[in-house]
């Protein structure tokens, strides 16, 4: 598991990323080693750990997260063809970096889990 400085690096502006949408309370910046041709990483501003972190105080911030990851969707023009949108929790859901991140990914017809 990767530090969360990682990130919280990129939304302070102290490490160079490709954001491409920031409020005051997510950050969205394209994936480094995209793995579609569309794949965007969303956080919050505010470090959460991983999805087992979401509690009643803080639930609202993955429902604006969602939000928009769809509003990207559709500006990225994936929106119709489709897409995916996953997060990974801790060692088994392949999570790499300590700090919540939601994945969009489109572009391509994805590969199925089934
Ligand atoms: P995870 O496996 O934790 O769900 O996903 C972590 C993601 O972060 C990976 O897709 C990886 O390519 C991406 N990533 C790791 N380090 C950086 C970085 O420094 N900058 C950006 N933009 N993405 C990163």
């Amino acid at each position: 598991m990767q530090d969360h400085l990682i990130f919280k690096n990129i939304i302070e502006k102290k490490t160079p990323a490709n954001i491409i949408y920031q409020d005051e309370t997510i950050t969205a910046f394209k994936d480094i080693q995209p793995k579609a041709p569309v794949h965007i990483l969303i956080v919050p501003n505010v470090f959460i750990a991983s999805s087992n972190d979401i509690h009643k105080k803080n639930k609202w911030v993955i429902a604006h997260m969602f939000d928009i990851a769809v509003q990207i969707a559709k500006k990225e023009n994936i929106s119709q063809e489709g897409y995916r949108i996953v997060i990974n929790c801790n060692k088994n859901g392949g999570q790499e970096i300590n700090y919540l991140h939601m994945h969009l990914l489109g572009g391509a017809k994805l590969k199925s889990f089934s």
